[in-house]
């Protein structure tokens, strides 16, 4: 598909948005009973629920680290989640996203306070729209806040992309399919550390630049949202915290 039909002549993408608007973002925490920490995220049509378990004991027992708590994420989309139905086993790219998921969690951790215990992250896709590995690790980060799991900063991620000659913030599934470039990233707005940059397809230096700083931009909306959302499950709203600090 060509630039022009990704973006019309008035500058609006497949979904009608400008190329630096985010997709409708909604957050809901603790919304798995069972769970230790949990958060449902909405994130345009990416529909992706997230359960944490932990810290508790490592089986097999071998596993346990002597010095910091085990994390372990497994990203995982359900068969109704795509436009044809998805084979419930792992792909390869699953296997790929859960461990780019951990590693982009694991900075913003003090695993060092749960020596010899696991922590368990589960990603659900209920509905993938593209864009799912960022949508999941906001929502996974938001769930390990839950779950009460002591860390240095939450972790955001948006991703960016190229369509045709201009650089666009959070891309849909169509975009990524029909675009020229795609670059995930997740980013601790606080210590301003990048723990996931990814990249398919081609950019220029200047646009390379120009795509992480869109997307770091990006990462510093959803952290709002992210925050609001924690705010929301623990103190009522955000106004009356504000209130009385
Ligand atoms: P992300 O979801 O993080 O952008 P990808 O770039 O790999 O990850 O995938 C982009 C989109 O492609 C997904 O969000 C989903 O909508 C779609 N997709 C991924 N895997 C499949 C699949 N097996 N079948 C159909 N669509 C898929």
């Amino acid at each position: 598909m060509s630039e022009l039909t990704l973006i019309d002549e008035n500058g609006k993408r497949s979904d009608n948005r400008g190329i630096d608007d985010l997709r409708q973002i909604k957050i809901t925490v603790g919304v798995v009973k069972n769970a230790d920490g949990s958060a449902f995220i909405e994130f345009g049509k990416n529909k992706i629920i997230v359960a944490v378990y932990g810290p508790r004991e490592v089986h097999p027992k071998h596993m346990a680290l002597p010095d910091r708590c085990v994390l372990r994420c497994r990203y995982h989309m359900s068969p109704f989640s795509t436009d044809t139905r998805k084979n419930p086993a792992p792909s390869r790219r699953e296997v790929e996203i859960s461990k780019v998921i951990r590693e982009s969690l694991e900075p913003s951790l003090i695993l060092s306070d749960y020596p010899r215990a696991v922590i368990d992250v589960f990603v659900e896709v209920l509905q993938a729209d593209g864009g799912s590995r960022c949508a999941g690790i906001a929502a996974a980060s938001v769930a390990l806040a839950d779950a009460g799991i002591n860390m240095r900063d939450l972790v955001s991620a948006c991703a960016s992309g190229r369509l045709g000659d201009k650089i666009v913030l959070d891309i849909n599934d169509l975009e990524d399919k029909e675009g020229d470039a795609d670059m995930p990233v997740a980013y601790l707005p606080n210590t301003e550390q990048i723990t996931l940059l990814q990249l398919d397809g081609k950019l220029s230096s200047s646009q390379f630049n120009e795509c992480l700083n869109k997307a770091i931009d990006g990462c510093k909306l959803v952290y709002e949202i992210q925050k609001e959302a924690l705010m929301k499950k623990y103190f009522g709203n955000e106004t009356e915290v504000k209130e009385e600090v």
